[in-house]
Protein backbone atom coordinates (compact mmCIF):
# COMPACT_ATOMS: atom_id res chain seq x y z
CA UNK A 1 0.00 0.00 0.00
CA UNK A 2 1.51 3.40 -1.28
CA UNK A 3 1.81 5.98 1.73
CA UNK A 4 -1.14 8.67 1.96
CA UNK A 5 0.29 11.80 2.54
CA UNK A 6 -1.81 15.37 2.35
CA UNK A 7 -1.39 19.19 2.83
CA UNK A 8 -1.34 19.14 6.24
CA UNK A 9 -0.56 15.59 7.64
CA UNK A 10 2.61 12.96 6.53
CA UNK A 11 3.30 9.65 7.52
CA UNK A 12 6.38 7.29 8.39
CA UNK A 13 6.80 3.57 8.28
CA UNK A 14 8.98 2.37 10.97
CA UNK A 15 10.99 -1.21 10.32
CA UNK A 16 10.48 -3.48 12.77
CA UNK A 17 13.33 -6.47 12.41
CA UNK A 18 11.49 -9.54 12.67
CA UNK A 19 8.14 -8.12 13.85
CA UNK A 20 9.51 -6.97 17.00
CA UNK A 21 8.42 -3.96 18.70
CA UNK A 22 11.14 -2.71 21.58
CA UNK A 23 9.52 -1.54 24.18
CA UNK A 24 11.42 1.51 24.77
CA UNK A 25 9.62 2.40 20.98
CA UNK A 26 6.21 1.13 21.89
CA UNK A 27 6.48 3.73 24.70
CA UNK A 28 7.77 6.61 22.55
CA UNK A 29 5.31 5.71 19.88
CA UNK A 30 2.16 5.74 22.34
CA UNK A 31 3.45 9.08 24.12
CA UNK A 32 3.83 10.58 20.32
CA UNK A 33 0.49 9.36 19.50
CA UNK A 34 -1.23 11.25 22.67
CA UNK A 35 0.36 14.24 22.16
CA UNK A 36 -0.10 14.94 18.25
CA UNK A 37 -3.35 12.29 18.12
CA UNK A 38 -1.70 9.82 15.20
CA UNK A 39 -2.98 7.16 13.88
CA UNK A 40 -0.74 3.90 13.82
CA UNK A 41 -0.86 0.65 11.25
CA UNK A 42 0.73 -2.44 11.29
CA UNK A 43 1.40 -3.45 7.78
CA UNK A 44 1.45 -7.07 5.89
CA UNK A 45 5.45 -6.07 6.05
CA UNK A 46 5.42 -6.31 9.84
CA UNK A 47 6.44 -2.55 9.69
CA UNK A 48 4.57 0.36 12.02
CA UNK A 49 3.62 2.71 9.59
CA UNK A 50 2.81 6.25 11.91
CA UNK A 51 -0.07 8.37 10.33
CA UNK A 52 -1.38 11.80 10.29
CA UNK A 53 1.58 13.67 11.65
CA UNK A 54 1.50 17.32 11.19
CA UNK A 55 3.72 18.56 8.27
CA UNK A 56 4.78 21.24 10.56
CA UNK A 57 6.13 18.63 13.53
CA UNK A 58 7.72 15.86 11.06
CA UNK A 59 10.98 16.63 11.73
CA UNK A 60 10.32 16.86 15.00
CA UNK A 61 8.56 12.94 15.51
CA UNK A 62 11.23 11.63 13.27
CA UNK A 63 13.74 12.69 15.87
CA UNK A 64 12.03 11.51 19.09
CA UNK A 65 11.56 7.97 16.78
CA UNK A 66 15.32 7.96 15.65
CA UNK A 67 16.21 8.95 19.42
CA UNK A 68 14.81 5.42 20.93
CA UNK A 69 16.49 3.66 17.70
CA UNK A 70 14.04 3.60 15.05
CA UNK A 71 14.80 3.12 11.17
CA UNK A 72 12.59 4.11 8.68
CA UNK A 73 11.43 2.64 5.10
CA UNK A 74 12.90 4.21 2.32
CA UNK A 75 13.57 3.90 -1.32
CA UNK A 76 16.68 1.05 -2.07
CA UNK A 77 16.85 -0.81 1.21
CA UNK A 78 17.01 -4.20 1.79
CA UNK A 79 13.52 -5.52 2.42
CA UNK A 80 12.87 -6.65 5.90
CA UNK A 81 12.07 -10.75 5.70
CA UNK A 82 8.60 -10.98 7.14
CA UNK A 83 8.82 -13.96 9.58
CA UNK A 84 6.25 -16.30 11.35
CA UNK A 85 6.79 -16.44 15.12
CA UNK A 86 9.05 -19.00 15.23
CA UNK A 87 10.58 -22.31 17.85
CA UNK A 88 10.56 -20.13 20.86
CA UNK A 89 7.11 -19.14 20.63
CA UNK A 90 5.45 -21.99 18.40
CA UNK A 91 5.54 -25.44 19.15
CA UNK A 92 5.47 -26.98 15.54
CA UNK A 93 8.48 -24.22 15.16
CA UNK A 94 11.72 -25.93 13.49
CA UNK A 95 13.58 -23.00 13.70
CA UNK A 96 14.46 -19.49 15.37
CA UNK A 97 13.11 -17.81 12.39
CA UNK A 98 14.44 -14.28 14.09
CA UNK A 99 17.98 -15.33 14.43
CA UNK A 100 17.62 -16.19 10.92
CA UNK A 101 16.30 -12.85 10.28
CA UNK A 102 18.86 -11.03 11.74
CA UNK A 103 21.45 -13.06 9.59
CA UNK A 104 20.06 -12.28 6.54
CA UNK A 105 20.22 -8.30 7.90
CA UNK A 106 23.77 -8.29 9.47
CA UNK A 107 24.19 -9.29 5.34
CA UNK A 108 22.33 -7.62 2.99
CA UNK A 109 21.09 -4.94 5.16
CA UNK A 110 23.25 -2.43 4.17
CA UNK A 111 22.87 -2.92 0.28
CA UNK A 112 21.48 0.20 -1.16
CA UNK A 113 20.13 0.73 -4.52
CA UNK A 114 17.55 -2.52 -3.96
CA UNK A 115 15.48 -2.08 -6.68
CA UNK A 116 11.48 -2.28 -5.60
CA UNK A 117 9.11 -5.14 -5.40
CA UNK A 118 10.91 -7.97 -4.15
CA UNK A 119 9.71 -9.01 -0.38
CA UNK A 120 11.77 -12.10 1.37
CA UNK A 121 8.93 -14.51 3.72
CA UNK A 122 10.42 -16.71 6.27
CA UNK A 123 8.53 -19.75 7.78
CA UNK A 124 9.74 -22.01 10.83
CA UNK A 125 7.72 -24.69 9.42
CA UNK A 126 5.73 -26.22 6.42
CA UNK A 127 2.67 -24.47 7.70
CA UNK A 128 3.90 -21.42 6.18
CA UNK A 129 1.95 -18.67 8.68
CA UNK A 130 4.20 -16.69 7.03
CA UNK A 131 3.09 -16.55 3.51
CA UNK A 132 6.28 -18.14 2.12
CA UNK A 133 5.18 -19.66 -0.69
CA UNK A 134 3.26 -16.55 -1.93
CA UNK A 135 6.42 -14.43 -2.05
CA UNK A 136 9.27 -13.67 -4.10
CA UNK A 137 11.83 -15.31 -1.86
CA UNK A 138 10.41 -17.67 0.42
CA UNK A 139 12.07 -19.67 2.96
CA UNK A 140 10.35 -22.54 4.57
CA UNK A 141 12.30 -24.75 7.42
CA UNK A 142 11.55 -28.78 7.24
CA UNK A 143 12.64 -31.08 9.79
CA UNK A 144 15.48 -32.02 6.70
CA UNK A 145 16.68 -28.70 5.99
CA UNK A 146 15.37 -25.04 4.42
CA UNK A 147 13.48 -25.55 1.13
CA UNK A 148 13.37 -21.90 -1.12
CA UNK A 149 10.80 -20.73 -3.03
CA UNK A 150 11.14 -18.09 -5.81
CA UNK A 151 8.58 -16.13 -7.70
CA UNK A 152 5.60 -16.49 -5.06
CA UNK A 153 3.05 -12.90 -5.05
CA UNK A 154 -0.19 -12.14 -3.70
CA UNK A 155 -2.54 -9.28 -5.08
CA UNK A 156 -4.68 -9.61 -7.91
CA UNK A 157 -3.51 -12.83 -9.65
CA UNK A 158 -1.18 -14.59 -6.80
CA UNK A 159 0.97 -17.42 -7.67
CA UNK A 160 2.73 -20.08 -5.77
CA UNK A 161 6.17 -19.50 -5.99
CA UNK A 162 8.69 -22.53 -7.45
CA UNK A 163 10.44 -24.48 -5.29
CA UNK A 164 14.52 -24.23 -6.32
CA UNK A 165 16.22 -25.15 -3.61
CA UNK A 166 15.69 -28.19 -1.29
CA UNK A 167 17.24 -28.92 2.07
CA UNK A 168 19.63 -26.62 2.04
CA UNK A 169 21.66 -25.42 5.45
CA UNK A 170 21.68 -21.21 6.44
CA UNK A 171 24.86 -20.80 4.55
CA UNK A 172 23.51 -22.08 1.44
CA UNK A 173 20.03 -19.90 1.90
CA UNK A 174 22.27 -16.66 2.28
CA UNK A 175 24.14 -17.82 -0.61
CA UNK A 176 20.59 -18.20 -2.66
CA UNK A 177 19.32 -15.28 -1.23
CA UNK A 178 22.43 -13.09 -2.92
CA UNK A 179 22.20 -14.69 -6.67
CA UNK A 180 18.73 -14.21 -6.44
CA UNK A 181 18.87 -10.41 -5.58
CA UNK A 182 21.81 -9.53 -7.80
CA UNK A 183 19.94 -11.34 -10.63
CA UNK A 184 16.75 -9.51 -10.14
CA UNK A 185 19.05 -6.06 -10.25
CA UNK A 186 20.73 -7.09 -13.61
CA UNK A 187 17.50 -7.89 -14.71
CA UNK A 188 15.10 -4.76 -13.83
CA UNK A 189 14.43 -1.53 -14.95
CA UNK A 190 12.69 0.16 -12.13
CA UNK A 191 11.03 -2.07 -10.56
CA UNK A 192 9.60 -5.86 -10.93
CA UNK A 193 8.31 -8.96 -8.63
CA UNK A 194 10.84 -11.71 -8.87
CA UNK A 195 7.82 -14.14 -10.44
CA UNK A 196 8.47 -12.17 -13.68
CA UNK A 197 11.91 -13.55 -14.15
CA UNK A 198 11.26 -17.55 -13.48
CA UNK A 199 11.04 -18.20 -17.26
CA UNK A 200 14.12 -16.25 -17.84
CA UNK A 201 16.41 -18.73 -19.80
CA UNK A 202 19.49 -17.27 -17.95
CA UNK A 203 17.29 -18.05 -13.87
CA UNK A 204 20.09 -18.67 -11.91
CA UNK A 205 18.18 -21.60 -10.64
CA UNK A 206 16.25 -25.06 -12.17
CA UNK A 207 12.87 -26.03 -10.48
CA UNK A 208 13.69 -28.21 -7.66
CA UNK A 209 11.63 -31.76 -7.37
S1 LIG B 1 4.99 -21.47 10.17
FE1 LIG B 1 5.11 -23.15 11.63
S2 LIG B 1 6.60 -22.43 13.16
FE2 LIG B 1 5.87 -20.64 12.07
S3 LIG B 1 4.16 -19.88 13.32
FE3 LIG B 1 3.32 -21.20 11.68
S4 LIG B 1 3.09 -23.18 12.66
FE4 LIG B 1 4.52 -21.99 13.93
Amino acid sequence: MNEHNTAETKSVTIMLPAGRLPLDLLRTVDDLAERFRLKLYLSTLQNLRVMGIPVEKFDEVKAELAGVGATFKGPGRFPLPRICVGKADCKLGLVDTAALSSHIMERFGSRSNVKPKIKIALAGCPASCSGALLTDIGVLATRAGYDIYAGGKGGPQPRVGRRIVRQADEAKVLEVIEKLVDFHDARTGSKQRMGKLLDDPEFPFAEAV
